[in-house]
């Protein structure tokens, strides 16, 4: 399906590494001029050689000045994909005021400053957009460990909504993805153990984890206009674990 994205400008964050990666790369090859944002600069120096003309822009989202700044000299964007998140997990009983707001802060507080200063620039400008945020399954079911990555993707899921309610007469779109487990970093990093892994796997309809091809054809349909009806949904990708 042609998706029409060539000589869009788009904003991926959490770039660096695993699914934002892969987004940049997609969008990329699509030719769209990609503004990638990441914590680490090395990932971002190998992500401009494996892609040349790919704008890296080197900040930590969790601090708002630093976001603001780095933010303020980007040039017109119509496409965004707010992907940054970190994954800290604690039982509830040891969770830690510093995961609980480094979490909040880099998977919800982020996307609300980021896409504020994305939407006001299209309002400004008279553009349509469309903004995608990348949830999880985890969103929605209770997992164990999870109270506070749960929290914060029940929270971005709400976000989404209320965003395509507000942003609408605008003419930006807001939709959410629901990832299943992806071997990424992060994924790797929470699911190796297999049996931890048989647990989720045993949940899941279709038997498998997604692919990270999955997510992003999932993102850029709804980057796309291809998608223009829609707003203000959140699109598992997730092999079924949610209809359980
Ligand atoms: P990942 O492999 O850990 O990559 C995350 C990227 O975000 C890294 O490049 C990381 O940079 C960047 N990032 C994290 N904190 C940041 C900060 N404070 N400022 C700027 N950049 C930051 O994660 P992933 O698996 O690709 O996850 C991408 C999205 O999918 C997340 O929203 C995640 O919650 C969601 N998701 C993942 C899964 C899964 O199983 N993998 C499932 C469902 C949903 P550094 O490495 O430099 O910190």
């Amino acid at each position: 399906m042609e998706l029409g994205l060539a000589g869009r400008r788009a904003l991926v964050t959490g770039a660096g590494k695993g699914i934002g990666r892969s987004v940049v790369r997609a969008l990329h090859a699509a030719g769209v001029h990609v503004v990638a944002l990441s914590r680490t600069r090395a990932d971002l120096d190998s992500l401009v050689r494996e892609c040349p003309g790919v704008e890296p822009l080197c900040v930590d989202l969790a601090d708002w000045e630093a976001t603001e700044r780095a933010l303020s000299g980007i040039g017109p964007v119509d496409l965004l994909v707010n992907n940054a998140a970190v994954a800290l997990l604690q039982p509830f009983l040891e969770v830690t005021k510093e995961a609980f707001d480094k979490s909040f802060e880099v998977n919800l507080r982020s996307v609300v400053q980021v896409s504020q200063i994305v939407a006001q620039s299209l309002i400004n400008r008279g553009i349509p957009g469309s903004i995608v945020n990348v949830s999880s399954q985890a969103s929605q079911r209770a997992l164990t460990n999870h109270s506070v990555y749960c929290s914060t993707k029940g929270a971005m899921d709400m976000l989404t909504k209320v965003m395509a309610l507000e942003l609408g007469p605008h003419k930006i779109r807001v939709n959410a993805v629901n990832p299943t487990v992806v071997m990424t970093p992060m994924g790797r990093a929470n699911w190796s153990d297999p049996q931890k892994a048989k647990s989720m796997l045993d949940r899941i309809p279709l038997g498998q984890f997604a692919e990270i091809e999955h997510v992003v054809d999932s993102i850029l349909f709804l980057l796309s206009d291809r998608s223009g009806m829609t707003t203000g949904s959140t699109l598992p990708v997730d092999g079924g674990f949610l209809v359980t």
